[in-house]
């Protein structure tokens, strides 16, 4: 192995991810007096949050009545009963503080008339504990809610002096013998040179892995970096059959068509002009939750409904919106549907198909955003020096299904949740410990083989390979046969990791190994997905199993764990918190009010 000089730099707190979830928590930890770092490999406000076009969900109440309760029972409805109670009843309790101040930090959202934060309906937000209409309650920045969100926690982040370390990209957690984690390990993309980070904490905030599958929503850097540094730390993946296919893709282009646009008044037709949500969800019709919905539209194509010549997608209307709705309301929609469909929205529909989306599974946490590594014994052990926030963890709040608008909120809510803790357990005034040697070694042994990989597969083959194999066995609709299929093509896939062949070995801008070493992130994350989709023998949420169509509460309430071995995966599992935080009797939810019951919308 070539030897490698490297920088060292201390701090009490290293955030991994400049997204919503990573700005949040840095700005938390800066400002409660924590020497904090944050290192991205991308620009920050070019992370994938900025993305972000429908909302930001939050209980404020200021379109008609609403209560943090309901936002609770929708969001343990929209899990199919997968979520942890005690981490959903934190999300919706502390989102309308989290929303103010992010107000009040300046993101500049759309208002009422009065004055107030705007906000639209969503899928599956309801009133009345799903007894009555939808509900306001996705505070919205025009269409490009996360924009405004990133762009502001930046500048505030900035303020608090919080260091960032930009375009470093993330190799490889330093973990110490007994399991801690103390650092983690940097290669700067634009001089080559390496650096190690000491810290105390660690927290990933590094996205999802949207690009795992052919067809996504999803920016290219969606990668799963924190899920495949937690696997090759020893550390479990939660729920990772849980991916959810977003109703409205572009076709073609999987560029996504906010659910805002139905939230205010689109909807869906297939080839005979039918509004055929009405047939499948009377009550919420195309505001059913997008697991329902991407189903809805996929049996529409399968039964020779779907538009176009190949009769293989569908159309969402937006056309009898009034233009200055779609004007103000929805520019960028309007702009993508013109870009990548050669659409005008006032005049035609927007062709669609459902497109890979977001992660509910990933890195499991308490809801403080603390790291579990899971013991026979003790389900909700920490890890020390460990944190997941935003889409890279699983707290679990999105259980099997993430309600739109959800997101956003988890990671605000939980970024700051992190930073919370972060100040009850991190000491700014102790020495940093230092990494041990061993663990620095081990991850540029890796990562020089990696730079010196000599074997026939080119890595952008080998990505595809994957990427096709997932979205076609790891799909909308699953069976026995696809995902055993799925899990030895894609142990075969994986194995081909050990023949790749980088051809540029230089240290600078080197994009052939950037992308070999989020290759090698991906792959733990596809493997974990399509092993555990295989071995739940149930449909829940997003996991929708033909041979086995019901929930099956008695034997499938639980989360998936899945460990790694080099490429072998062993799995195992963890039971869902099914106490709320607050009991009844001091003003927390009725227990009656969220027991398990069909799911419908
Ligand atoms: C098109 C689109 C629209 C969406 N709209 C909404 C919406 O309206 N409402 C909603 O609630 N949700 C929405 N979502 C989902 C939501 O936006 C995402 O789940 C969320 O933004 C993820 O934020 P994050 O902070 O976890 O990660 P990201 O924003 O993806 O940021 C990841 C960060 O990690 C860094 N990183 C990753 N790997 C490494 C590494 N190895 N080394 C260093 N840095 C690394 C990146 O540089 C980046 O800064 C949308 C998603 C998409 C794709």
């Amino acid at each position: 192995m070539a030897a490698y000089d490297y920088e060292t730099h201390d701090y009490d707190v290293v955030v991994v991810g400049a997204g919503g979830a990573g700005l949040r928590a840095t700005l938390g930890m800066a400002e409660q007096g924590l020497r904090t770092a944050c290192v991205t490999k991308v620009f920050p406000t070019r992370s994938h949050t900025v993305a972000a076009q429908g909302g930001i969900a939050a209980s404020l109440s200021n379109m008609g009545p609403d209560h943090w309760q309901w936002h609770m029972y929708d969001t343990v409805k929209g899990s199919d009963w997968l979520g942890d109670t005690d981490a959903m009843e934190y999300l919706a309790r502390e989102a309308p503080k989290a929303v103010y101040e992010l107000e009040h930090y300046g993101v500049p959202f759309s208002r009422t008339e009065e004055g107030k934060i705007y906000q639209r309906p969503f899928g599956g937000h309801t009133t009345e504990f799903g007894e009555g209409p939808p509900v306001q309650r996705t505070c919205a920045a025009a269409d490009r809610t996360g924009h405004a969100i990133l762009h502001t926690l930046y500048g505030q982040s900035l303020k608090q002096k919080a260091e960032f370390y930009i375009e470093y990209f993330a190799i490889d957690l330093l973990m110490s013998d007994d399991g801690q984690c103390q650092g983690v390990l940097c290669w700067k993309l634009d001089d080559g040179t390496m650096h190690v980070f000491n810290a105390k904490m660690v927290v990933l905030a590094t996205g999802g892995y949207g690009r795992a599958y052919f067809s996504a929503t999803s920016a290219h850097t969606c990668t799963g970096d924190g899920g495949g540094m937690t696997a090759r730390a020893g550390l479990p993946l939660q729920d990772m059959e849980f991916v959810q296919f977003h109703p409205t893709g572009i076709y073609g282009s999987g560029c996504l068509i906010t659910e805002g646009a139905r939230g205010e008044g689109g909807y869906l037709t297939n080839s005979e002009g039918e509004r055929f949500m009405e047939r499948y969800a009377p009550t919420y019709k195309d505001l059913a939750s997008r697991d329902v919905v991407s189903r809805c539209m996929t049996l529409e194509i399968r039964e020779g409904r779907g538009v176009g010549k190949d009769g293989d997608h569908i159309h969402l209307n937006l056309s009898h919106l009034p233009p200055e709705t779609l004007a103000e309301r929805l520019p960028g929609i309007s702009e993508s549907a013109r870009i990548f469909a050669g659409v005008d929205v006032t005049k035609e529909p927007i062709p669609v198909l459902p497109t890979v989306h977001y992660n509910m599974g990933g890195i499991p946490t308490n809801y403080w955003g603390e790291v579990l590594a899971p013991t026979k014994d003790n389900d909700d052990r920490v890890a020390p020096g460990l944190m997941a926030v935003g889409e890279a963890g699983c707290a679990s709040v999105h259980g099997a299904n993430r309600l739109g608008s959800n997101s956003l909120i988890d990671l605000v809510v939980f970024g700051r949740a992190a930073a919370i803790r972060a100040a009850e357990v991190v000491d700014p005034k102790s020495a940093v410990p230092q990494a041990p040697k061993a663990s620095i070694e081990a991850a540029f042994s890796r990562f020089d083989g990696l730079r010196h990989a000599a074997g026939h597969t080119p890595t952008a083959a080998l990505r595809l390979e994957m990427q096709k194999t997932m979205q076609e066995d790891a799909a909308v609709f699953r069976t026995d046969k696809t995902l055993a299929a799925g899990v030895e093509k894609m142990d075969d896939v994986a194995g081909k990791l050990g023949d790749l062949q980088v051809t540029d070995t230089s240290l600078i801008w080197n994009s052939d190994l950037m992308e070999t070493l989020e290759l090698t992130n991906l792959m733990p994350n596809a493997l974990a997905t399509i092993r555990a989709a295989e071995a739940r023998k149930e449909s829940r949420g997003a996991h929708a199993h033909e041979d086995y169509p019901d929930r099956d509460d008695e034997n499938w309430r639980k989360h998936s764990l899945v460990w790694f071995e080099g490429n072998r995966a062993s799995l195992g599992y963890r039971g869902v918190h099914l106490k709320p935080l607050t009991s009844h009797n001091d003003g927390g939810i009725d227990p009656k009010k969220i027991a398990p019951k069909a799911r419908v919308y």
